[in-house]
């Protein structure tokens, strides 16, 4: 139970918020203050550990801030409720976070779409039947057609899919929640550079629709079309603009960190996903 979300939420609003980890020496968020709104992307960028999936966390509500507020409001922030106050059910069902570490159910590729909410799974004889509908079938179709080359091979064997194919499954099932904000972390990590393309432009179109778009990137193929970039560092929030406001800036710490990563992934091939398998009766909601 709790306070209901303001009906036309549109935007989340972060004020120095900082979170540290049970039994962790050093909070892994420090003072930060954000916003993320409807039909934009919002980048998350920083080196690794500097706490772009914790921020994610806490913009979904799965991790509550040790000092500051989160809140939820509508567009022109009158209509609003703290994280601490909101319905939790309510929340879940708004925002579609997909981070690396998503559910990933023992079942075909469509059923892991059908089962969609963050809500416990009780009724797999609905979540089957949804796994047959039109409307599921349709959403995979336009991924497989509209956002990349990857063919869904596994179609009807979800667990064999890849980590580019369990990326997209992922992002598909945060669409068949029809969530306004979708939160994505490294969502092309596992894609070829031209499937990521393809992704990326799948993303902005999501912005076109009016959803929230929040990114946590590597990329720069990723942050120099996103509205409004964060760049992390132990925590803080050390930059934010444009892609161009940020490479423009005589410091550099931007321009370098890209240059860096650019030259790091000449090298590296792409990362695949552990795919840890599930069964029995699922709970996607992380708690903790
Ligand atoms: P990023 O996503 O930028 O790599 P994270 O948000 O995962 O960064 O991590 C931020 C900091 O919090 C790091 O110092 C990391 O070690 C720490 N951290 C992340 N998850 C946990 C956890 N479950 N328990 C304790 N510390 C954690």
């Amino acid at each position: 139970t709790g306070t209901p979300l303001p009906s036309g939420v549109h935007q989340i609003r972060l004020d120095h918020v900082s979170y540290t980890y049970p039994g962790a020496d050093s909070p892994a968020l420090r003072d930060v203050s954000l916003r993320v709104r409807r039909g934009e992307v919002t980048a998350l960028v920083g080196a690794n550990g500097s706490g772009k999936t914790t921020l994610t966390k806490v913009l979904s509500g799965l991790l509550l801030p040790g000092d500051g507020d989160v809140w939820w409001q509508d567009a022109d922030g009158r209509e609003q409720v703290e994280l601490r106050d909101a319905d939790r059910a309510d929340l879940f069902a708004r925002v579609g976070l997909l981070a690396q570490d998503f559910p990933r159910w023992e079942m075909t590729a469509a059923a892991n779409v059908a089962i969609g909410t963050g809500d416990r799974v009780r009724d797999m004889d609905r979540v089957k039947a949804a796994a047959r509908s039109a409307g599921v079938h349709a959403l995979i179709e336009s991924l497989r057609h509209g956002w990349d080359s990857i063919v869904f091979k596994g179609y009807e064997r979800g667990v064999q899919l890849s980590g580019g194919q369990w990326q997209k499954l992922g992002t598909a099932r945060s669409l068949y929640r029809g969530a306004p904000f979708l939160l994505v972390d490294e969502p092309t990590s596992a894609l070829d550079p031209h499937a990521e393309i393809a992704a990326f432009e799948g993303l902005w179109s999501l912005k076109e629709e009016g959803r929230a778009v929040v990114l946590v990137t590597h990329r720069l193929a990723a942050t120099a079309h996103a509205d409004r970039i964060y760049v992390l560092d132990q925590g803080q929030v050390i930059e934010e603009g444009t892609h161009d406001h940020l490479m423009a800036r005589t410091d550099g710490v931007y321009r370098s960190m890209f240059t860096a990563q650019a030259a790091q992934y000449r090298t590296t091939s792409p990362a695949v996903p552990s795919q840890p398998g599930h069964t029995g009766a699922p709970d996607p909601v992380e708690s903790g």
